[in-house]
């Protein structure tokens, strides 16, 4: 942080739960979130990265970071994940929706049912249950912001080739947000999906690449760099930076919006 930068405390007394916290993105956000005295529950499957990220959250504040090994497209896991929260911290104000995996890419008449159903099962039922156990805590707040991870691939970019099932995902968590957006408005909780360019993360090892993708590949020359902003993939803490504006106060008359994060990426496809 720049030293002429004060430190932001938007999230004192806060507790936020976010999926997929053991890498990339969630992480990202669990750090500035924790910065800024927020106490954090990290939803992820891989308990070996959360414990680390875990261990360093508490040296900021003790007991702040909460670790729960979850998967997230699992109904009872994750109704227990948000019981155990809630009792720790004793409420809950935030929830990132962020666990995603890429999943199988290939050609449609190439991808078996169930490489099919677990993407979906991960990006959408995955969300759906976030959603579905946190919101009664958010009401009883009487308030609450969620954030939603989705992607460009699928909303505003769709030559993604073999990524098929990945956009339908992605596209469906943007309907689902802003369905929720409109049906919780009524009790003060917030509902807004980012919509990220390529970022350099680990989603990569969520991919199952189908080598006759490369029959179906239309083409396309993208400038060096791919997005003209940065040069290059966007980093995590772009993104961490834009979820802790919209889990704050201060996009107190935000919802339901879809906000693009790619540095133009898009723009040239
Ligand atoms: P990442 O792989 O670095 O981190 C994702 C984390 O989610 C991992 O720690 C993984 O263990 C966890 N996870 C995966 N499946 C899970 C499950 N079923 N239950 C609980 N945890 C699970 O990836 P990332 O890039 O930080 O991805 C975060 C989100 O951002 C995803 O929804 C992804 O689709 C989205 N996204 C990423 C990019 C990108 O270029 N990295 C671009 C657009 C959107």
């Amino acid at each position: 942080m720049s030293p002429n930068i004060a430190k932001k405390q938007r999230f004192i007394g806060k507790t936020a739960i976010i999926t997929g916290a053991g890498s990339g993105i969630g992480r990202a956000t669990a750090i500035k979130l924790a910065r800024e005295d927020a106490n954090v529950a990290l939803f992820d499957l891989n308990l070996e990265r959360t414990s680390s990220l875990a261990d360093k959250l508490n040296k900021f504040r003790k007991d702040c970071a909460l670790v729960i090994e979850v998967d997230t497209s699992d109904e009872k896991g994750m109704e227990e994940a948000v019981r155990r929260t809630v009792e720790q911290f004793s409420g809950l104000d935030v929830v990132f929706a962020n666990a995603g995996i890429n999943g199988a890419v290939g050609p449609i008449e190439e991808l078996s049912l169930s490489d099919w159903e677990c993407t979906m099962s991960v990006n959408l039922t995955g969300t759906f249950l976030t959603l579905k156990y946190t919101i009664p805590h958010l009401k009883d707040k009487g308030k609450g912001s969620i954030i939603i991870t989705c992607s460009i691939n699928g909303n505003t970019r769709f030559a993604s080739f073999g990524w098929s099932t990945y956009s339908t995902t992605k596209a469906g968590q943007v309907a689902f947000a802003k369905m929720a957006a409109l049906e919780l408005a009524k009790f003060k909780i917030r509902v807004n999906v980012i919509c990220p360019g390529a970022i350099a993360t680990n989603i990569d090892e969520t991919t199952e690449m189908n080598e006759e993708v490369e029959a179906i590949v239309i083409p396309i020359e993208f400038p060096d760099g791919a997005q003209p902003l940065a040069d290059g993939p966007g980093k995590p803490d772009n993104v961490a930076d834009l979820v802790s504006f919209l889990a704050s106060d201060e996009s107190i008359h935000i919802t339901g919006a879809q906000i693009v994060i790619d540095g133009a990426e898009s723009l040239l496809s």
